[in-house]
């Protein structure tokens, strides 16, 4: 990962670890909720990534286009970013045919090392393509939309030795897993200790700059903990329901008497001011 690199994910997320901030990397379900997360980048001057689903990109064609149409022509640094991609063909049709910066690449579904052998052919596959490439070291347990479930598989943490596997595999960015979960936590959040610092501690000094750290499973977080897991190495901050639940509450609420563009756009300015919320709290704020 060359400082000097063209990928837009990769010069986001590198002006962030030097710069010592987070930046968002969230979910869109849809075009409205994507110019809510583009506007809030804007309004705040802020960098953002924006995350699709590989579900969403079959549910929604187009979508991908229109992000990608954004990252061209916004007034600050953003990126499109491909979450969770846990199909092989589907991975090479993503990177032949769309306009991706960066894939998660994630076959933690399977044991370490057939995620490991897998990871590095798809990377290289990316990388011809000037594609940058995540990966799930270990297992984070839960599931998101159209994610296979690990269901009965538990939690793997990642280990220092880990880390040295998958950067040997070529990836640019690493999910790790310290007790983190995809899911809800609960509404105060993961409970005392359920996040194993001192891991993330050990995972960073050991990756010692050669790639950056993805932090999933946000949901329910309070800001201290996030800004705890930033101050621990976490760069990039892939957020979805931490986001995304004021837009389903507003859109519960009204939904039934308010008519639809009205309904639109109250919903994108109340997913814009949480946006905005979370970048201050990141400290990307300003930084673009
Ligand atoms: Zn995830």
């Amino acid at each position: 990962m060359a400082p000097e690199t063209k990928n837009r994910t990769l010069q986001i997320l590198n002006a962030a670890a030097a710069g010592k901030y987070g930046v968002l990397a969230a979910i869109a379900y849809n075009i409205e909720q994507l110019t809510a997360l583009i506007r809030a980048a804007e309004a705040k001057r802020s960098p953002l990534i924006i995350q699709l689903f590989p579900s969403t990109l079959k549910q929604l064609p187009t979508l991908a286009h229109a992000a990608a149409a954004a990252v061209k022509t916004a007034s600050v640094p953003l990126s499109l970013h491909i979450d969770h991609a846990q199909n092989v063909e589907h991975i090479r049709e993503i990177i032949t045919m769309l306009p991706v910066d960066s894939v998660m690449v994630d076959m933690s579904h399977y044991d370490e090392k057939e995620n490991l052998e897998k990871t590095k052919i798809l990377a290289k596959e990316c990388h011809d393509k000037g594609i940058a490439v995540e990966a799930e070291s270990g297992r984070i347990e839960g599931g998101e939309d159209g994610i296979a479930h690990t269901g009965d598989l538990e939690a793997l943490f990642t280990s220092a030795q880990d880390v040295d596997n998958f950067i040997s595999a070529n990836v640019d960015i690493l999910a790790p897993s310290i007790g983190n979960i995809h899911g809800d936590y609960g509404p105060a959040g993961p409970k005392t200790g359920q996040l194993d610092f001192h891991r993330l501690t050990a995972i960073n000094q050991q990756i010692n700059h050669r790639v950056q750290i993805a932090l999933h499973g946000t949901n329910d977080f309070p800001p201290d903990l996030m800004k705890k897991c930033i101050e621990h190495g976490a760069i990039k901050l892939n957020v979805n329901k931490l986001l995304l639940e004021v837009w389903n509450e507003y859109l519960r609420k009204h939904a039934a008497n308010t008519p639809l563009v009205k309904l639109i756009d109250g919903g994108m300015d109340i997913l814009q001011k949480e946006t905005e919320r979370w970048m201050d709290i990141c400290g990307s704020s300003g930084k673009a």
